[in-house]
């Protein structure tokens, strides 16, 4: 999951963490969360299984980044908003609408421009 630069100093606030324990940057300089080793899944997933449709609670829930708040709506290569393919619970969320493609658009904008800036 991306996310901006604001939004890991929160999580490294609210976990006591370091930045670089928790996120790393993708082939295109992008802050990512990472995953775990074992299960796969965010690090900051309680989870015990590598299995994507095993049972799991975020433990940063309150302090998630906005990519999460969305989830599972993301941006297609031509910039609509759709649901997510590998979300096994797609089917219970309404399609996306116009605002979601617009929140979508401009968080992919703000974590673009901070990856150029580094
Ligand atoms: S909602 Fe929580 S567990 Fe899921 S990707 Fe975001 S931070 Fe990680």
């Amino acid at each position: 999951m991306p996310l901006t630069k604001a939004e890991s100093a929160r999580l490294a606030r609210r976990t006591g963490m370091a930045v670089e324990k928790f996120t790393w940057k993708n082939e295109q300089g992008i802050l990512t969360l990472l995953n775990d080793d074992k299960t796969r899944a965010c690090v900051f997933l309680l989870t015990d299984s590598s299995d994507t449709n095993a049972e799991g609670m975020c433990s940063v829930y309150d302090a998630r980044p906005k990519g999460c708040k969305t989830y599972p709506y993301v941006l297609s290569k031509d910039d609509a908003a759709i649901l997510d393919d590998g979300c096994p619970h797609k089917e219970q969320f309404p399609p996306p609408s116009d605002d979601d493609a617009a929140t979508l658009l401009n968080l992919e904008e703000r974590i673009l421009r901070e990856s150029q800036d580094d």
